[in-house]
């Protein structure tokens, strides 16, 4: 079955550093544990065992200070680079791309003792709330696998649930770590817009993408965070900010922290097992001492327009690169130069891919621009004042991460505006550039994981952590 705070990257780190376990065979645990569950519920595009049992003797032999993540696997979203391995965002047209260059995240993992163990299903570019975009998905849900795991870091979200690998990375936009965490039940952390860097992040709609942390606990996501996030001079949204220690903030301890929950917004539309989930999880909270109030967020009601409206102006943009020229996919058998250029991204993307890019092509285009870009980026502030305002009287905002429970797998395939409303709660935080967190919060009547979002201050991921953790606690 799925996973167990046994298997956290932290017990695994203290077991290795105690001797009971050498990172070697913990990385062979990973591997066989992949072999065993992989074939069923495909969360890996590509496992590198060879390059990974390397590494790890390497680790057991090293006689050097230890990092935090000495001897833990993880995997990465195959929207991340890895020097010389195949990273194809999921894509037909990068299908055979090897990026000359590792990741920020991947030098900082590896600096600190983390074996990169293989990379994962996702939606192609990001574009999905399934892995059914992905040209080579989907992954499947552990907890049924009839049902999707979420997207777009599906593969990920199931590396982690399923127990293959305690710590994954995904991305999240509108909500890409966070729905997945919550359909696979485990913990996933969007951080504050520039909290970490995206140097070696495919780019999907660039003043929205955000690298964060899948774990089993909210601890390993925190221990994660601390691993992966600061300053980086190879990336210029990475902010100067130095980041805080995030897993000492976990004191337990919540009295007094004053919880805002936008009731209007949940009137969209929650499933009423989720519903019932979230009132519980706020009673908890009560419970430790937090003081929960009715906050007001109205703009967030139309946060998936508008998000559909920005992300896809910036992917028209960040995909006009793959043209069949400087890297990926190139169709065969052009006659002239226009001509590959129009079979290659005929060939090379996906029908969401292309969906998305004509829909951003037209609302930037002249005549359009006014009317839908740039009333969207007029929203988009609108949407992160109501934030700014509610922050003034809450610590954090608790929301269901989800309006339902994971969703059959080809539900909504085919009726993408079925599928947007996926992200009808989990859009809001990165339009307004805010860390947002999915905690397991309970069950549905049919054993399938609901997830409770709590959205926080700028750069104050240690109170959403702290507060997600006190909650977790509850349920251990
Ligand atoms: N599901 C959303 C979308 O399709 C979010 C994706 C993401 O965060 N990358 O765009």
């Amino acid at each position: 079955m799925p996973h167990s705070s046994a298997h956290s990257a932290r017990a695994l780190r203290d077991a290795i550093a105690n001797g009971q376990l050498t990172a070697e065979a913990a990385c062979q645990a990973a591997l066989d544990r992949i072999a065993a569950r992989d074939p069923e519920l495909h969360a890996f595009h590509t496992v590198f065992a060879e390059r990974a049992l390397e590494r790890a003797r390497a680790l057991d032999r090293s006689t050097g200070p230890r990092g935090p993540l000495h001897g833990v696997p993880i995997a990465l979203k195959d929207n991340i680079t890895v020097a010389g391995t195949v990273t194809t965002a999921g894509s037909k047209m990068l299908a055979t791309y090897r990026p000359p260059y590792d990741a920020t995240v991947v030098e900082r993992l590896e600096a600190a003792g983390a074996i990169v163990i293989g990379k994962t299903i996702c939606d192609e570019f990001s574009m999905g709330s399934s892995t059914e975009n992905c040209a080579f998905g989907p992954s499947r849900n552990p907890w049924n696998p009839d049902r999707a795991p979420g997207g777009s870091s599906g593969g990920s979200a199931v590396a982690v649930a399923a127990g293959m690998t305690p710590l994954a990375l995904g991305s999240d936009t509108g909500g890409s770590i966070r729905q997945p965490a919550a359909f696979c039940g485990v913990v996933g952390l969007k951080p504050t817009y520039g909290r970490v860097s995206r140097y070696g992040l495919i780019a999907y709609a660039s003043s929205l993408d955000q690298i964060g942390p899948f774990a089993t606990t909210v601890r390993d996501a925190a221990l994660c965070l601390d691993v992966i996030s600061g300053p980086d001079p190879k990336d210029s949204t990475a902010a100067a900010v130095e980041p805080p220690k995030f897993e000492a903030a976990l004191t337990g301890d919540i009295a007094g922290l004053r919880v805002g929950v936008p009731r209007g917004w949940l009137r969209e539309g929650v499933d009423t097992e989720v519903m019932a989930r979230f009132e519980e999880s706020l009673a908890t909270l009560e419970r430790l001492g937090a003081v929960v109030s009715e906050i007001e967020l109205p703009h967030s009601r139309v946060a998936v327009p508008v998000y559909y409206l920005v992300a896809t102006a910036e992917a028209s943009a960040n995909l006009a690169r793959f043209d069949g020229v400087r890297y990926g996919y190139r169709a065969p058998d052009a006659r002239d130069l226009g001509e590959m250029y129009d079979r290659t991204r005929d060939q090379g993307f996906g029908p969401e891919v292309k969906r998305r890019i004509m829909l951003g092509t037209y609302v930037l285009s002249a005549g359009y621009y006014d009317a839908y870009y740039v009333k969207a980026q007029q929203v988009r502030t609108l949407i992160r004042r109501d934030f700014d305002e509610a922050f003034a009287d809450v610590d954090v905002v608790a929301t269901p991460t989800t309006p339902t429970a994971a969703f059959p797998l080809g539900a909504l395939r085919d009726d993408p505006l079925k599928m947007y409303l996926a992200d009808t709660f989990t859009v809001s935080a990165p339009l307004a550039g805010l860390p947002a967190i999915s905690v397991p919060c309970g069950w549905t009547d049919d054993r399938l994981p609901v997830g409770l979002q709590l959205t926080g201050r700028a750069w104050d991921e240690a109170t959403i952590l702290r507060v997600a953790d006190a909650f977790e606690r509850t349920r251990h």
